[in-house]
């Protein structure tokens, strides 16, 4: 018996991992650098039923080319000259409709309805998830965005959401760290944060204890087939014969597969991330929502984090959008720095990571067209660390039964 490996050590290849050594298979997870070195390692760990939203929503096209050159836009478009990337683009906002965006919405917020159950079932099983549940604040400088965006949230319903928006000088109330710039709020409570990195690592240590492989530092270069079935991968270190495939190389996905010739158009939404010691520090999760800035209590500390950056598939760090998301916090958390220079000294661990984003902003958790022995688990653009256990469940259910679950219907290659 040869064991079913999972390319990519990210969250959810290490989530499917995990689900398909409790179902007794045997597995091998590889992993090209180290354990949630991609987009697992530096984000704001939140994991939370009511952001399922996709990102293609109406207007977010129109609001992208607004952003056009503007490095400090909370969603910045580099302009470039890429077939691939205009393609990418062209979809993205074929599936802007409003009917797009609800159909996306309900299925991502079905696929995230067991979320909790499944941490705590983790849990249960061993994985040091660091879930916490401290809530979520909403915080708002314009009463009508945040009125805007309760009303979808509260229009998708399966969560609990206030009725109301607080505003006026109560809205800063809901968290300490809040200023007076914040004129609308509200809470959504039971929302859940985790150390990422840790999560990560837990993750792969429950592999281990039920028999699996996790190894670092091998790249997957390519495929060995045979009788129209994936028998190996190549690797870095070597062939490595294989009974299945399960491809979840986040933003890398896509080389890979096309080595298959399976196409999946995806584009990185970089994001940035910084920790910083804040006082107070905020007590929730918190959504700066006009400026689309998070921020996370994190092991005693505050990561703020923000930002889509679709300038290519790389990893290169552009520090003004670090500054800018810095800069936007503050309308929020009072003037934590006096000055764009001294952020150096300011924060620690400044980063950024391709989120793996579809046009549609839908994850693709399916088994590969053409290729019954091969799977994907990938695309899932902000919602990886809360999706993660959801998509390992419903994909090794999918293997081991070889009947695709409904709830993965809308998640299938498109
Ligand atoms: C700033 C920011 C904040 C975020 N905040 C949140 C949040 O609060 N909550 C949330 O749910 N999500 C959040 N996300 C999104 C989340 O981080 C991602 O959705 C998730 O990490 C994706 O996980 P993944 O396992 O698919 O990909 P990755 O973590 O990128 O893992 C893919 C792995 O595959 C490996 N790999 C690639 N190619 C190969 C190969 N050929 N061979 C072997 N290995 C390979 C890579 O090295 C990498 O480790 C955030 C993202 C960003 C950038």
């Amino acid at each position: 018996m040869s064991p079913v490996v999972v390319v990519g050590g990210g969250v959810v290849g290490l989530c499917v991992a995990h689900y398909l050594a409790t179902a007794g298979i045997e597995v091998e997870v590889v992993e090209r650098a180290s354990l949630g070195s991609g987009a697992s390692w530096g984000n704001a760990g939140w994991v939370c039923l009511s952001h399922s939203a996709p990102v293609p929503s109406p207007g977010v096209t129109n609001y992208a080319l607004r952003s056009l050159g503007r490095p400090e836009s909370p969603l910045y478009l580099r302009p470039r000259f890429d077939p691939r990337f205009l393609a990418w683009l062209w979809r993205l906002w074929r599936n802007s409709s409003e009917a797009a965006f609800r159909r996306g919405y309900f299925a991502v917020a079905e696929l995230n309805r067991p979320t909790f159950d499944l941490y705590a079932e983790l849990a249960e099983q061993g994985v040091e998830t660091t879930l916490t549940r401290p809530g979520l604040v909403h915080a708002f400088l314009s009463e009508a965005e945040a009125g805007h965006h309760l009303e979808v949230q509260r229009s998708m319903a399966g969560y609990t959401v206030p009725d109301d928006v607080t505003t006026g000088p109560e809205a800063r109330l809901l968290d300490p760290a809040l200023s007076p710039g914040v004129r609308a709020s509200y809470l959504v409570p039971g929302e859940g944060v985790v150390d990422p990195v840790r999560l990560v690592e837990s993750l792969a240590q429950s592999v281990k204890n039920l028999g699996g492989q996790v190894r670092e530092n091998v790249g997957v270069t390519g495929f060995l087939r045979a009788r129209g079935r994936v028998i190996g991968l190549r690797t870095t270190e070597g062939e490595l014969w294989c009974d299945g495939v399960v491809v979840a190389a986040g933003m890398w996905s896509q080389p890979l597969l096309a080595s298959l010739d399976v196409r999946l158009s995806m584009q990185a939404g970089k994001g940035y991330s910084f920790t910083v010691d804040l006082d107070p520090a905020p007590a929730h999760a918190l959504y700066l929502g006009d400026r689309r800035v998070v921020a996370s209590p994190m092991n005693g500390s505050t990561r703020i984090a923000g930002t889509m950056e679709l300038s290519g598939n790389n990893r290169k760090l552009d520090w003004r959008r670090i500054v800018a998301i810095a800069q936007a916090s503050t309308h929020y958390l009072g003037e934590w720095f006096d000055d764009p220079e001294d952020l150096p000294r300011r924060i620690r661990d400044p980063w950024v990571g391709g989120r793996p984003f579809l046009a549609d902003g839908l994850p693709v958790i399916d088994q590969a067209p053409g290729h019954d022995n091969v799977y994907v688990a990938t695309g899932h653009g902000m919602l990886g660390v809360t999706l993660g256990p959801a998509t390992g469940r419903a994909l090794v259910d999918y293997v081991v039964s070889g009947i695709r679950p409904a709830v993965l219907n809308a998640f299938r290659f498109r």
